[in-house]
């Protein structure tokens, strides 16, 4: 690249099949089209990944990245991806994480990371700026997330940051997380199986390079004025009082959260799982991700009740509220449990509460018995939780069915048990869809990582003003003469034609690196980002340029699906959403339909210029995206 401002400037390839290591510039085509992070990850996965490939064969690729704000004082800046075939999906897969290991990776000199092949024998990476090494890690192997990092931190020194894999990554459970400095996970669609199934233990990096800005007034003068919003915020002081757990009373009044293997509404969560308990009683106090005046992550500290000692670091204890919701876990004595267990053996927590869930009400129906269960006994709460998680990361009896995801175990028990599979592209939901539709839950169904939230949130969370949706449909890049259509319907949107736009520009925000989290976000739309984005990086870039990578980003990880055979049947919604209607509070809602979904599908399909018969990318959409080159990839 002509200019480093905002960038590393290079990509760092490791092969473990050759041991080979190379370093490459960072092509200015690649930052202008694909800005960083999920972005650049997207293009390099989509190159290099080929179609119909075994996620777990040496073939697949894994790849670190971070935007080019992340590293600088922006705030809540410290955002990274890293991009696989999804061993769960086997589609597109992507976890994002703030404060993780592709942060010091930049700072060490690299934007982006890229592993291929397979090592003989249990290997860690170590990268100290300039000199990367291929290490022995078979003295590491078996060692769970807490003691290799301690092992790790003790032979290195603590100013190395550790991202590894724990029990459930090794024995590649396909929905394995890798986590950072024993905190903060990588979690959604395996990304930890594919370190495990490239006998990549761990990696540690030291990085002591900083990040240059291209204009630093102007950048200093963007950053203050969002820092002061932030500081200003009632937001902010409930996120740090509260973290995620501000959600719960919307989350469940919406019906965004189902309980019993989604099942069943309900609106009473905040009983069991009080703000009082929690602050009282779990959390000891917070902390903040690099750069981030923030600070809504939490250390919990238990000291008396039914596990005193309990003593880790969460980015979001509220989220993993999935253990109640999915598989019946009473009380945050019980959840704190879980999410100690998940940390210390590296596995994402929708997925795992989903496969839980979804055993119990199996046992329950009598469609799976203690004949496939070891003899042991099922039921929704905090001990059968516990005892299968324990059987999951090790691949143990049932174990070793419902380490592979709800889809798979489901096909292995049969139609009845098919029904009940709440999953959609193979990916365990994070939110049910009956309710209140909204970007979020809507984004779901479209997501190409599968059921989860995070790339479709906006301000349709909750119900607002009709007036209100304008304005903000402007702010995130709505072009005029789409806001007529887009902002149509009685609640001032029509669900499935804003996704399309929340999708892109979220997918702009998490290409540069910016957390997703209300408290940062609500001070953010595309002008001020365009603006940000100059000022550090010195590119001259136009609002709609911006836009148009988020929506090139977004259609590359379509044809990435694409080219795997997805189609548009991949978008919808399980059998029970379609099929049954659920209760919340003293609200019914019935099932979507399959004609509603088709519906909803058609809109969104139109919205992104695709064709509405198969959801497949047209022709024009392609060309519009400068993609016509992979044209005759997808058939
Ligand atoms: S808002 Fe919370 S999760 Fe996001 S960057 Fe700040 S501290 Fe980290």
């Amino acid at each position: 690249m002509s200019s480093l401002y905002g960038y590393a400037g290079k990509i760092l390839y490791v092969d473990l099949d050759s041991r080979r290591i190379r370093k490459e510039p960072l092509g200015e085509e690649l930052v202008r089209n694909y800005i960083g992070s999920i972005g650049i990850n997207s293009k390099l996965a989509y190159d290099l990944i080929a179609p119909g490939i075994d996620p777990l064969s040496p073939e697949n690729y894994l790849i670190f990245g971070t935007g080019p704000l992340g590293g600088t004082v922006a705030p809540g800046c410290s955002r990274s991806d890293v991009t696989s075939k999804s061993p769960l999906t086997n589609l597109f897969g992507s976890a994002n994480s703030g404060d993780s290991i592709a942060l010091m990776l930049k700072f060490a000199g690299y934007d982006h990371l890229v592993i291929s092949g397979r090592a003989e024998t249990p290997v860690y990476l170590k990268v100290n700026d300039d000199d990367v090494e291929i290490c022995d890690a078979s003295y590491l192997w078996g060692k769970d997330v807490w003691e290799t990092t301690d092992i790790l931190w003790a032979e290195l020194g603590g100013d190395y940051w550790v991202n590894c894999i724990g029990t459930a990554g090794e024995n590649l459970v396909r929905y394995a997380a890798s986590v950072t400095n024993k905190h903060s996970f990588y979690s959604r669609t395996g990304m930890g199986t594919v370190m495990g199934s490239k006998n990549l233990k761990a990696i540690a990096a030291r990085g002591s390079k900083g990040v240059a800005v291209a204009d630093q007034k102007a950048f200093l003068k963007i950053v203050d004025e969002i820092v002061e919003k932030i500081k200003n915020s009632p937001a902010t002081q409930l996120w740090r009082d509260l973290g995620f757990v501000v959600a719960f009373p919307a989350y469940s009044e919406y019906g965004l959260f189902e309980r019993y293997n989604y099942a069943e509404g309900f609106s009473d969560l905040v009983k069991d799982f009080s703000k009082e308990d929690y602050k009282g009683h779990v959390v000891k106090r917070n902390y903040a991700c690099p750069s981030c005046p923030v600070g809504c992550r939490q250390v919990v500290e238990i000291k008396d009740g039914t596990y005193p000692g309990l003593n880790y670091r969460v980015a979001a204890l509220g989220s993993q509220v999935g253990y109640h919701n999915q598989a019946g876990v009473e009380n945050w004595d019980e959840l704190v449990r879980c999410v100690e267990l998940e940390n210390r053996y590296g596995i994402d927590s929708n997925s795992l509460a989903g496969c839980v869930g979804f055993a119990i009400e199996l046992y329950k129906r009598g469609i799976i018995t203690k004949h496939d269960t070891d003899g042991m006994e099922l039921d929704w709460g905090g001990e059968t939780t516990q005892g299968l998680i324990e059987k999951i990361v090790r691949r143990e009896g049932i174990g070793d069915i419902l380490a592979n995801g709800v889809k798979a175990a489901a096909a292995k028990f049969g139609p009845e048990a098919e029904r009940l599979a709440g999953h959609i592209k193979g990916l365990e939901m994070a939110l049910g869809v009956r309710g209140r539709l909204s970007t979020e839950n809507f984004g779901e169904f479209t997501n190409p990582r599968g059921g989860h939230l995070e790339r479709s949130p906006s301000l349709t969370f909750i119900p607002r003003k009709p007036k209100a949706f304008p304005p903000f449909s402007r702010g995130i890049g709505v072009p005029e003469d789409r806001i007529e259509k887009v902002c149509d319907g009685p609640e001032g949107f029509n669900v499935s034609r804003l996704t399309k736009w929340v999708e892109d520009y979220n997918t702009v925000l998490v290409s540069m690196g910016v957390c997703h989290r209300t408290p940062i976000t609500q001070h953010l739309n595309l002008k001020i980002i365009t603006e940000l984005y100059r000022a550090t990086t010195g590119i001259d870039i136009e609002t709609t340029e911006l836009r148009q990578a988020g929506e090139r980003i977004w259609n590359l990880q379509r044809a990435f699906n694409q080219r795997e055979g997805a189609d548009r049947k991949d978008d919808m919604p399980p059998w029970r959403a379609l099929n049954e209607s659920i209760t919340i509070g003293d609200k019914d809602y019935p099932p979507i339909t399959e004609k509603k979904a088709n519906k909803l599908l058609d809109e969104y399909y139109d919205e992104r210029g695709w064709n509405i018969k198969d959801g497949t990318i047209s022709k024009e959409k392609l060309d519009e995206l400068g993609l016509t080159h992979i044209a005759s990839d997808l058939g």
